[in-house]
């Protein structure tokens, strides 16, 4: 996922730990120390503004998970100020830090809160657990009471009605992004955005947020649509079999035949394979064979 916003590339560095050579690894203890200081700053600091309206690190206590399916929990953290909600902007996600297993250098990665953000009292993330994930593994133990330092980190700057219509391209856990945006979306009585989601999964039980997505559509009809595509899917699934190709988003409408979509913006979340046949290089990816222009394009 390229750089789109300032803590990228140190997440970058930090994402690829086993390799990390003897400067970066410095650098990043040095980070860590840094960040550790920080945040005692940060939460002595006595402010009436919501927590995460600004950049600094809080340690928030988690009040529940909860598994939603065979490798997703949904896991809910209380605010300090019950009546506030978190002060994230349309889209934002929050740097995690850990360190797991007592290790010495920090372990950090983003996740997108999934509830209302402006919801009071709480944030809720949906972590998707990978085999010996460093983040998703400590997150999956955490347990009701345990506790867990954020930042804050500014991702696309959401601004109502600038494109008629939003193309939202997710695989996997790229979904969370796109249900932040979708839901702020349709829930401002301003914004007339047009929203079509393509989400692909490895199969059906890889799909979570299901119902949520079922209800947007319900909700909004005409204004939300959700195509789901699934490479290996069960016998007796409704859902296109296959991964994201030029026709499965020429069949949902995302075609751009006689100028048709010109004024889309397209989001793509998503594994580097998905992100990879999507972009490509020069002009190379299924979006550029569609006719999509790179500034068209903003990947999370
Ligand atoms: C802006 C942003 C928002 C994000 N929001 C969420 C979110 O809401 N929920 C969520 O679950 N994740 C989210 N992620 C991904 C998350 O930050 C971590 O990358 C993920 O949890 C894996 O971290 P880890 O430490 O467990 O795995 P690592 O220790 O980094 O990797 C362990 C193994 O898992 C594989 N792996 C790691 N990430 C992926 C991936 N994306 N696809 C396929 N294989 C992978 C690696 O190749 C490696 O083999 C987001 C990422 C970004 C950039």
């Amino acid at each position: 996922m390229p750089s789109g916003t300032q803590f990228r590339p140190f997440l970058r560095a930090t994402h690829g730990a086993s390799v990390m050579s003897a400067p970066v690894a410095i650098a990043a203890a040095v980070a860590g120390i840094g960040a550790c200081t920080w945040y005692l700053r940060s939460n002595g600091a006595n402010s009436d503004k919501p927590i995460f309206s600004s950049f600094g690190f809080h340690t928030l206590r988690l009040h529940s998970a909860e598994l939603v399916n065979h490798n997703v929990k949904k896991l809910r953290f209380e605010l300090p100020d019950a009546s506030k909600p978190s002060g994230l902007s349309l889209t934002s996600a929050l740097l995690t830090i850990s360190f797991p297993n007592g290790r010495w250098l920090p372990v950090l990665r983003p996740y997108t809160p999934t509830n209302d953000l402006n919801e009071p009292g709480y944030i809720e993330l949906m972590v998707k657990l990978y085999p010996n994930g460093k983040q998703s593994t400590h997150l999956h133990s955490l347990k009701p009471g345990d506790t867990l330092t954020f930042a804050p980190i500014k991702e696309l700057a959401w601004t109502p009605n600038k494109h008629p219509h939003v193309a939202l391209i997710a695989g996997g856990a790229g979904i969370t992004p796109m249900y932040q945006l979708a839901r702020g979306i349709l829930q401002n009585p301003d914004d007339r955005t047009r929203i079509t989601l393509v989400w692909g999964n490895n199969t059906d039980e890889d799909i979570f947020l299901k119902d949520e997505l079922a209800t947007l559509e319900r909700s909004y009809p005409g204004r939300f649509k959700a195509v789901h595509v699934v490479s290996n899917p069960a016998a007796g699934s409704l859902h296109l079999k296959g991964y994201i190709t030029r026709q499965v988003l020429e069949n949902a409408g995302l075609g751009t035949e006689g100028g048709k979509n010109r004024d889309v913006k397209v989001l793509v979340c998503g594994p580097p394979a998905m992100e990879k046949a999507l972009k490509g290089g020069r002009g190379t990816g299924v979006l550029a064979e569609l006719g999509y222009k790179p500034e068209q394009i903003y990947t999370f």
